[in-house]
């Protein structure tokens, strides 16, 4: 471990869901009476991580609370020397199930929401977490798993992704963290290198504002 890793998680900012999605009613988790958590930190950052659905952001009191999830999402940027501040979170589901649920249906109604995101947004690199992602934006894929996919880039929208451990698989089991450091840490130079490629001038720790909240 670093000194880096030592420092406090934060709570990033949270980009509320567009005009008209706050109330989607697509799929059977609206019933689960759990709200929509469209994505957080940079709203402008050229890096997309997608984790399977949101985690609480805040206590039973509303108190500004870290899941599990983020907190070593947060150490292992920190371990790969990524900035927390640069980056941009969002859901293969944007509300948080509670109870069991039709995954292939919930998934399927759920997924133009993430691909509008990629649209408007236009990352350059993408990164998902954990089998559940791996298998709900590549549902025809035999063996869409992160064992399968992590340690190489493939596409999705025509965007370099690549994949590594859920954070909660890798806070489970400790000897998974450095994998999950090594490929985070790959994450960052092929950001860094697509960064370079669509704009020699760009500075990735820059891009946009990055609001600080709960820090
Ligand atoms: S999980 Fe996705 S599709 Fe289902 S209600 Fe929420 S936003 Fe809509």
């Amino acid at each position: 471990m670093t000194a880096e890793s030592n420092r406090p998680c934060i709570i990033l900012p949270e980009e509320q869901a567009p005009e008209g999605m706050q109330h989607c009613e697509r799929c059977e988790l609206f019933k689960q009476r759990t709200r929509i958590i469209w994505g957080e930190g940079n709203p402008q950052a050229s890096l997309m991580m997608i984790l399977d659905n949101p985690g609480a952001r805040e206590d039973r009191e509303g108190n500004p609370f870290l899941c599990g999830t983020r907190e070593t999402l947060q150490l292992g940027m920190r371990e790969a020397g990524m900035d927390i501040h640069s980056v941009y979170v969002t859901y293969l589901l944007k509300r948080r199930p509670v109870r069991a649920y039709d995954k292939p249906a919930t998934r399927a109604a759920c997924l133009p929401h993430l691909q509008s995101q990629l649209v408007q947004k236009q990352p350059l690199v993408l990164f998902g977490f954990g089998n559940v992602v791996a298998e709900g934006l590549f549902p025809q894929k035999e063996n869409a798993t992160v064992k399968e996919l992590r340690g190489s880039w493939h596409e999705f929208g025509g965007i370099p992704i690549g994949f590594t451990y859920h954070p909660l698989a890798v806070r489970r089991r400790p000897n998974l963290l450095k994998f999950f450091v090594e490929d985070l840490k790959a994450l960052r130079e092929k950001w860094e290198e697509r960064a370079a490629a669509s704009c020699p001038e760009s500075n990735i720790q820059h891009r946009g504002p990055t609001p600080r909240v709960g820090e």
